[in-house]
């Protein structure tokens, strides 16, 4: 029995997946080529924004036609997308055989069975089970080699007013340490070398289990093998001191960190209750640049969240002046049924968030454009994840892509490189040295 899986949305999302093709394996499923040679396919959703949802709707149109050909094939749906729908996504779309979420993976195997004998398989809980935990059992089927997601925690306290994780992901739940460990001890033993600790707001890890999230990387980082930690999302309430302080301490974890801002007007930061000041997180930044040597910085924007003025929007573009983000994910205010900014008033049209947008774009660009000089003819550690087109690629430990020529057995190395013709996106490197 062969399965396709189709994933929409963020780095946690495509973390599930690889877990959810680790439980297929399991139980004696092979990966499609296509979609079209499938037995079963599942689209993992993200509804974070309007499009995503859009285009889980046109792939089951897509993918209706498999039953002409082959009537035994299943077709599922999971995520997000899953979680705040539910029945109703049954209804929009009857092909639909079995459903579930981030919360029941691991019974996915049961559902299979319920929708092989002609049932539909819908599963969708209001809350995470007892043994959710069980899921870590199954093992991750992964694309790279030497990198590895891990799903430290699940779910999010926060109340985001712009925001359904809550809703589609439940409150905040730490994977324990132990079971973390044991997984990152695995993945070593597989040739894994940068470990990237994944949760929605993963530096509030261990909040609900009595353990500060320094704790998490000085463990993980002490893992014979490990060479490289990275870890996504933080968040700005969440960033301590100790934890920059672990940051600038720990060799292993690179000098990188995505913080999303948001915005920059303190008005809006409120209406979003994000929970800090444009000064505040500011102050965080200069307290990473303090203490973690050449630090650099990505973010997440919302443009035209509702009531934003001209003057609150400049308040966004001064903070990209100030920070100098080396990537910025900028997104158009999409209103999200069962949120609360969703009915606020003072929508912002949409002509006026595409010409914000645009503006944001144009001085983002310029900004990366100087970034990207600031590294020619710089020497960077690269951790060799793959070769295209006879390059080898991979990634500064400041999450900077860089290609270079060289042999296939530098695959999974560390090598120094001299940067040879530096771009905003990508590094052209010469080898300078191997490191190990
Ligand atoms: S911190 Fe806010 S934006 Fe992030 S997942 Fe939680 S509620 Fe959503």
């Amino acid at each position: 029995m062969k399965y396709y899986i189709k994933t929409f949305g963020c780095q946690m999302n495509f973390n599930d997946s690889e877990r959810i093709r680790g439980i297929l394996q399991s139980i004696g499923y092979e990966p499609a080529q296509s979609w079209e040679e499938a037995d079963l396919i599942l689209l993992n959703t993200c509804t974070i924004r309007e499009k995503p949802d859009q285009k889980v709707y046109s792939h089951l149109g897509e993918y209706k036609k498999l039953k002409e050909k082959n009537p035994r094939a299943l077709i599922g749906v999971c995520g997000c997308l899953a979680q705040r729908m539910g029945q109703e996504l049954v209804q929009k779309a009857p092909v639909v055989d079995l459903m579930f979420s981030s919360y029941n993976m691991h019974q996915l195997p049961e559902l299979i069975q319920q929708a092989q004998a002609g049932y539909k398989a819908i599963a969708i809980l209001e809350e995470p089970p007892q043994d959710e935990d069980q899921l870590w059992e199954y093992p991750t089927v992964r694309d790279n080699q030497f990198c590895a997601y891990v799903t430290v925690m699940k779910g999010c306290d926060k109340n985001c007013t712009y925001c359904v994780v809550p809703k589609t992901r439940g409150r905040q739940r730490s994977r324990a340490l132990q079971s973390v460990l044991k997984e990152v001890k695995e993945l070593v033993a597989d040739g894994v070398r940068e470990i990237h600790l994944l949760g929605q707001n993963v530096t509030a890890w261990g909040q609900d289990i009595g353990l500060p999230f320094e704790e998490l990387l000085y463990r993980v980082a002490e893992v014979p093998g490990v060479e490289r930690v990275r870890f996504t999302t933080g968040h700005p309430r969440d960033l301590t001191e100790s934890i920059a302080k672990a940051m600038g301490e720990i060799p292993q974890v690179c000098p990188h960190i995505h913080l999303p801002v948001q915005a920059g007007s303190n008005r809006i930061l409120t209406l979003m209750d994000r929970g800090y000041t444009r000064e505040e997180y500011l102050e965080k930044i200069d307290m990473l640049r303090y203490y973690v040597k050449g630090i650099s910085f990505s973010t997440d924007v919302i443009v035209g969240f509702p009531t934003e003025t001209e003057e609150d929007f400049e308040d966004t573009l001064e903070v990209l002046r100030r920070v100098r983000f080396e990537q910025v994910f900028s997104f158009k205010y999409s209103p999200r049924p069962d949120t609360p900014a969703y009915s606020m008033q003072g929508q912002v049209p949409d002509e006026v968030k595409t010409s914000r947008m645009a503006k944001l774009l144009e001085l983002q660009k310029g900004i990366l454009a100087e970034i990207a000089l600031s590294y020619q003819n710089t020497e960077q550690e690269v951790l060799v994840e793959s070769s295209e087109g006879g390059k080898l690629v991979g990634r500064t430990r400041g999450n900077r892509w860089a290609s270079f020529p060289g042999e296939e057995h530098l695959l999974g190395k560390l090598v120094k490189v001299r940067v040879v013709k530096s771009r905003p996106f990508n590094m052209e490197c010469e080898l300078l040295q191997v490191l190990g």
